[in-house]
């Protein structure tokens, strides 16, 4: 078999995995995990040949994938692969382009500020800022939170890439009390300290109360977010950003998924976040493009090439080259795809998206408020929170919803009690979807009651 007939064999598999999406358990039973353990051979001395192996990728490995790229999946706001996202993904893999600079790759140089350009314009942010594609919110969070403090310890006198840590002006970190767990990790790496961060009272949406804030000056770096990882919720950022600002304090906001409610009619939730310094969302979740797609958005784009420049004498790039933005020097286009879901769709297309995932979590917020589950949030964007009756009624609600492989949503804990959370985005989930997994929580009930 020649190259291209793999390929196309390659392509027909796939072709009937995404088939299949709707209806294959939407996490894989206990038969397709066992199979995995085959995968577990010695190292061949031999090659097994690509036909061998990709034959092996699919009989063993698709009945045990977790099916977030199908209508029935509610986990963690992962979102599937739009039609047009993963076509294009096909093509950046056999581009194979390394996309650093314009020099190395003129076509994903040319591709990916495309994008950038887009991506400012659907979420209205300053026009003038860097955009850059990293491998997700964590690493992006990462990036432009260096370029924070480096900017803060400039205005103090003091370069970072330079001179270091070791006897700088101290940094303060502020961030929400309900802040994601990537950026606590993003805070550590940079050696912050978790500790020495001060995490701000939230209300009982888990937005931070501003008028419990500490006071702000020009050393402190202030996290807000924009969807909160379980309620969906939104800081109050005209009233927080202009007061941080006026301190001279950096603003950053956390917006992986929240931050698309700006592209829809449901930009209201977001006003004052356009006054911000930085921004990080992701591509793979609410824009329903492929891992690993994400964005980080600095203001001030020397801000974030000053601390992220990688040229060398073999290297040297502009500012704006992805290599001079993002953590990674060698790296895929991974701004391709997501150039191709904002052409496919379109502005119209991309609200209508974010829209009707709105009014499904709004619909399944509602179903099951009638059958007797406590609603823990206002469901103003994506995601409800919800509890059972009790906390061993909401574990086995939990349990009974994820064993019956019709359903997936993950568990959380909500002001120091159990709950489960439901996310609402993947493009593919349409009303039958969403019918069904109210009607299977009815099933369930509040107390959990078939298995108890
Ligand atoms: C998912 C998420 C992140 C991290 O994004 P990754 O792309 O998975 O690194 C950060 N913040 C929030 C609110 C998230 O939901």
């Amino acid at each position: 078999m020649n190259e291209l007939e793999l390929l196309e064999e390659a392509d027909a598999l796939a072709r009937r995995y995404v088939a299949g999406v709707a209806t294959q358990p939407v996490f894989p039973d206990a038969q397709a995990l066992e199979a995995l353990s085959a995968f577990a051979e010695p190292l061949p001395d031999e090659g097994n040949g690509a036909l061998d192996t990709v034959q092996m990728l699919d009989r063993l490995g698709s009945p045990a994938t977790v099916v977030s790229n199908g209508p029935n999946y509610f986990g963690f706001v992962i979102g599937a692969t739009l039609p047009a996202a993963a076509a294009a993904e096909r093509m950046v893999g056999a581009w194979d382009q390394c996309a650093s600079s314009y020099d190395n790759a003129p076509v994903a140089d040319v591709l990916e500020k495309q994008a950038g350009a887009w991506l400012l314009e659907i979420l209205d942010l300053p026009r003038e800022s860097a955009v850059a594609f990293g491998t997700s919110a964590t690493a992006c969070g990462l990036s432009v939170l260096a370029a924070a403090r480096a900017t803060l310890l400039a205005r103090q006198g003091w370069d970072y890439s330079e001179q270091g840590l070791i006897g700088a002006p101290e940094i303060k970190v502020m961030v929400p009390a309900t802040v994601h767990v990537t950026v606590r990790k993003a805070l550590q790496i940079l050696g912050f300290g978790w500790a020495n961060v001060v995490k701000l009272p939230v209300d009982g949406e888990g937005r931070v109360i501003p008028d419990q804030m500490p006071e702000m000056d020009d050393r402190t770096i202030l996290v807000l977010q924009a969807g909160e990882v379980n309620t969906g919720e939104f800081d109050r950022f005209a009233d927080i950003i202009p007061r941080a600002k006026a301190a001279g304090a950096w603003v950053h906001v956390d917006g992986a998924f929240g931050l698309w409610a700006r592209a829809s009619a449901l930009k209201g939730l977001t006003d004052g976040v356009e006054g911000a310094d930085s921004w990080t969302t992701d591509g793979h979740k609410w824009l329903n493009t492929p891992y690993d797609g994400a964005m980080a958005i600095c203001r001030d784009p020397q801000a974030l090439a000053r601390v992220m420049n990688a040229d060398a004498a073999y290297s040297t790039a502009s500012a704006d080259s992805q290599k001079n933005l993002t953590v990674e020097f060698s790296r895929r286009a991974r701004g391709i795809p997501i150039w191709a879901a904002l052409r496919a769709l379109g502005r119209k297309g991309v609200a209508a998206m974010v829209e009707k995932h709105h009014a499904q979590a709004v619909q399944v917020g509602e179903g099951l408020r009638a059958a007797g589950f406590e609603v823990l949030n206002r469901v103003v964007l994506n995601q409800v929170l919800v509890r059972g009756r009790d906390d061993a009624a909401t574990a086995a609600i939990l349990q009974q919803a994820q064993g019956s492989g019709q359903v997936w949503f993950g568990g959380t804990v909500w002001q120091g009690r159990p709950a489960f959370r439901i996310s609402l985005s993947s493009f593919r989930t349409e009303q039958e979807n969403v019918d069904r997994l109210i009607n299977l929580l009815r099933q369930i009930g509040p107390d959990g009651a078939a298995q108890r």
